[in-house]
């Protein structure tokens, strides 16, 4: 991971603050009627006088971003705020109709949340969330023929800042935590989470500090470094940071606290601006907004109606069904595979290991599928699957009962997933059944040592190894049909009948 480690760097610990910006999924816009659905809308579409800035007009609250903001900070372990204030964050942009943007500043709607994020070697870290707060998302700078232009069509699309404190301190931590939030994120449905759209973006800030400093409570400076289009890139980008932080500090220079961009070409961070200071922005309280109540009422109806998380739903599956970790990683990630996988189980059973058995099937042969199929490595795609989780179920089971020998049920797997059929129909339609009937076996056992006398004789003068070969050799004379148990027992016998 750390390419460039040093004896001398480990002196060095890595510290990573998060601030991730998140597009909720709306209908309508943050403050005013607008639709959110500007992907692909002609320019300047999607824009009303209050989206515009024009002078008089007045925001109203989108209750439905408020709910989703909520719901996030719950499920991140936040405390809900009675009163939130929004805040105006003042700063010039040419995307940026009002010369301001409606944030939150001093009472956000959610403060104090905790992410346990697991890591691949099996240890656990937790990760303090600092605030979770509701804010409009920026219109959009279009450059072109040497020409600028502006497209308002996003400008107050409700945006949802979470920040976390700086308790990241590698970047496999930073990476386990953004995707385990995105899945949070697509479990509450408030947001897609992706990330090449723009729906999710983050924004490391990095520094790296000595145990001296660390001693004495200090921090080095940091940079913060944006437009990091995938969480690839935000690995890859702390990793360049770190190094080039600790370089700068070995050959006696200074860490600048600015803003980098991520050249994903060159694999690099470059200089984009010194930062800002909150004072820069010369935030105050919304005066064209009251101060938003937030009844407990609310607030635990909210609570009430979250969905099982994907944290909670890995611990269930590994504590009621058995699964292994790998598998019950790979099923919960997103909620789509969760639910196909828990419907395919309840038409599958949970006795006699049958959870992992499925677990196996989906994550292997079906996940195969869909990778080799279409949008890459986008599992949300199994809610697209022709196979219907019970039709996956009865494939396991006529492998269970020995109608068909695994290796077969793939080939049946390929061809539902194809067609959408039922697994019985395939077999009976392709002749695919089992072949357990010792009398066809010892007839392709038979014709297989007439025809190879040499290794037969190789086999009987001691080259057990061959056995392999002929067993290879047998089930191709069956078309993979043999019963690979009954096949090996009755070579076995007549190998060895000499
Ligand atoms: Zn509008
Ligand atoms: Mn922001």
């Amino acid at each position: 991971m750390l390419a460039a480690t040093t004896k001398s760097d480990t002196r060095y610990e890595l510290v990573v603050g998060m601030e991730v910006h998140v597009q909720l999924l709306t209908r309508s816009k943050m403050f005013c009627r607008c639709a959110t659905d500007y992907a692909g809308a002609p320019p300047n579409t999607r824009v009303c006088p209050v989206c515009l800035g024009m002078p008089g007009t007045l925001p109203v609250i989108n209750r439905d971003a408020v709910e989703a903001t909520v719901k996030t900070g719950l499920a991140l372990g936040c405390e809900i705020a009675e009163t939130a204030v929004f805040a105006r964050k003042n700063y010039t942009y040419p995307d940026l109709p009002k010369g301001y943007q409606i944030s939150q500043f001093e009472l956000p709607l959610c403060i104090h949340g905790r992410v346990d994020v697991d890591l691949p070697d099996g240890s656990t870290s937790p990760i303090r969330v600092r605030r979770v707060h509701l804010e409009e998302d920026t219109g959009r700078s279009v450059h072109e023929g040497g020409y600028s232009y502006v497209d308002l069509n996003r400008a107050g699309v409700p945006l949802m800042e979470i920040v976390t404190e700086a308790d990241i301190h590698s970047a496999e931590q930073a990476y386990a935590f953004l995707t385990g939030l995105r899945s949070v994120l697509r479990y509450l449905g408030v947001s897609s989470g992706d990330m090449e759209k723009g729906a999710m973006r983050c924004e490391p800030n990095i520094s790296v500090r000595t145990p001296e400093q660390k001693a004495r409570g200090e921090y080095g400076a940091k940079v913060e470094v944006k437009n990091l289009n995938s969480f690839r890139a935000v690995r890859s980008a702390i990793e360049y940071e770190m190094r080039r932080q600790i370089d700068v500090l070995q050959s006696g220079g200074a860490v600048e606290q600015v803003n980098m961009g991520w050249d994903e070409e060159r694999q690099r961070t470059v200089l984009q601006r010194t930062k800002e200071s909150s004072d820069d922005y010369r935030y105050f309280p919304e005066p064209d907004l009251p101060p938003l109540a937030l009844s407990r009422a609310w607030v635990d109806e909210i609570r009430a109606e979250l969905p099982e998380l994907p944290g909670a739903k890995r611990a269930r599956y590994i504590r009621d069904w058995g699964l292994r970790p790998t598998e019950a990683d790979a099923l919960t990630g997103e909620s789509l595979v969760a639910c196909f996988f828990e419907g395919a189980v309840a038409a599958y059973g949970e006795e006699d290991g049958k959870p992992q058995r499925m677990a196996n099937w989906i994550t292997g042969e079906l996940f195969r599928l869909i990778y080799a199929d279409g949008e890459g490595q986008d599992l949300r795609q199994i809610a697209d699957v022709r196979i219907a989780p019970a039709q996956l179920a009865a494939l396991l089971a006529l492998i269970d009962d020995k109608t068909i020998n695994p290796n077969t049920g793939k080939k049946v797997l390929d061809i539902m997933y194809a067609t959408g059929d039922d697994p019985q129909d395939i077999v009976a339609r392709e002749g695919l059944a089992m072949v357990s009937d010792t009398s066809v076996i010892d007839e392709a056992v038979a014709s297989i040592l007439a025809a190879n006398p040499a290794e037969l004789a190789r086999y009987r003068g001691g080259e057990t190894k061959l056995f392999g070969f002929f067993m290879g050799q047998v089930m191709r004379a069956t078309q993979g049909k043999a019963d690979p148990n009954a096949a090996r027992q009755r070579l076995q016998e007549l190998l060895d009948e000499a």
